[in-house]
């Protein structure tokens, strides 16, 4: 991956040596491979929960250039597994917390905060000139984006991803290996499943998860030992259970098979792919957190529908809503009066978008309403109305 003129461009100064001692004695790795690692350029996007310890580990190892890109800022909810960050960093950009972190851990090295959201239209402007990617981020759009442009632009990628208690790693677009598209051709619906920013992670699988994907790049970067190309790692924390399976290249696939159907990202509309867009003629209407708490206080006569996995439920319970979830909505639409007000809610609002065109589709006729925003939008509402809710 680093070539040997590239290579050979790098010194170390007397207080590397010392640093990067206990690489320079490994027999795989030594003054050779540390000059690799000083020589690489790797961009990493996300910057939380698997970016945490993906972003330290490669500072620490000595990775020369490290590029971060994230838009978002640390939330007090943030800090539970994402440890790159403290609580003095709430509110603050991620990467301007991670440059700071970085700074401290090595100031040898390069880094790039970059506070972007990425898209298909900045995306290839981010990643070109960079050896390698790392997938650290929580959502399938992102994920498909990147993988795309990894794939078009022949920039091996190492995706991790997080989801309660099991994780996975993989290596794709490396050496004409398989991409993702190979495995997922497409992402999952929306709304059918949490996307991990709404399902929960235990607090150290991101560390467990990430540190793989650290490992993994430097591997690459040296050119050592057996990696995941062509494979996914699945790792199930909870009953510490591993196991590994092999993904081979689709030459069906629409980005990296034989007549490939994506040739530019732009091309195509990643929020249609992941269902995020509205595609429903008549759009939903919905009620503002602040509507609604207005029509429970008024003590109007209306229907509210959990439609949360129960252990998103038992964190912060909905009060007086009845509880169905999206697979059984159809069946038990009679438990609905079409002559009420009724108004769905789920953690952000997509899922209750979903389950309100669900029951459209299926005949349903009375009113219904999406919570805006969902529950994390109405949070701080319900807290302060608690007990005269309840
Ligand atoms: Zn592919």
């Amino acid at each position: 991956m680093i070539s040997d003129e590239r290579r050979k461009e790098v010194a170390f100064d007397d207080s590397e040596i010392e640093r990067f001692g206990k690489h320079l004695m490994l027999k795989d790795i030594g003054v050779k491979g540390q000059k690799r690692i000083k020589a690489a350029k790797v961009v990493v996007i996300g910057v939380g929960a698997l970016g945490s310890p993906v972003i330290q580990y490669l500072a620490a190892a000595g990775v020369g250039t490290i590029k971060a890109i994230d838009f978002d800022e640390v939330s007090l909810e943030n800090l539970q597994s994402q440890v790159l960050h403290g609580t003095r960093d709430v509110k603050r950009p991620k990467v301007a917390s991670a440059k700071d972190k970085v700074k401290n851990i090595n100031k040898n090295i390069v880094f790039e905060a970059v506070k972007e959201q990425l898209d298909a239209s900045n995306i290839e402007a981010e990643i070109e000139g960079y050896d390698l990617v790392i997938d650290c981020t929580d959502n399938y759009k992102a994920r498909y984006l990147i993988n795309d442009a990894c794939a078009l632009h022949g920039i091996p990628l190492v995706f991790g991803a997080i989801y309660q208690f099991e994780g996975q790693v993989g290596i794709f677009n490396l050496d004409g290996g398989p991409c993702l598209r190979c495995q997922y051709p497409s992402p999952p619906p929306a709304g059918l499943i949490p996307s991990c920013a709404e399902g929960g992670a235990i607090s150290p699988l991101p560390g467990i998860i990430g540190s793989i994907q650290a490992n993994e790049a430097l591997k690459l970067i040296l050119g050592i030992g057996e990696h995941l190309n062509g494979k996914i790692l699945h790792v199930d924390s909870l009953y510490l259970s591993s196991r590994i399976f092999k993904v081979e290249r689709d030459c069906h696939c629409p980005i990296c098979g034989n007549n490939p159907t994506i040739t530019n990202v732009e091309d195509i509309d990643y929020e249609d792919l992941c269902g995020l867009k509205t595609t429903n003629e008549t759009p939903v209407e919905g009620f503002t957190p602040e509507e609604l708490a207005k029509r429970i206080d008024n003590g109007d006569d209306i229907t509210i529908v959990d439609v949360r996995e129960p252990h998103e439920r038992a964190i912060l319970r909905f009060p007086n809503a009845i509880v169905i979830p999206i697979g059984q909505l159809v069946r038990r639409q009679k438990e609905l009066d079409p002559n009420k007000d009724t108004i769905f809610i789920c953690k952000q609002g997509k899922r209750s978008e979903l389950a309100i065109n669900t029951l459209r589709e299926a005949g349903y006729t009375g009113p219904l309403y999406n919570l805006k925003g969902g529950i994390d939008a109405m949070k701080d509402i319900m807290f302060s109305h608690e007990g005269a809710w309840l």
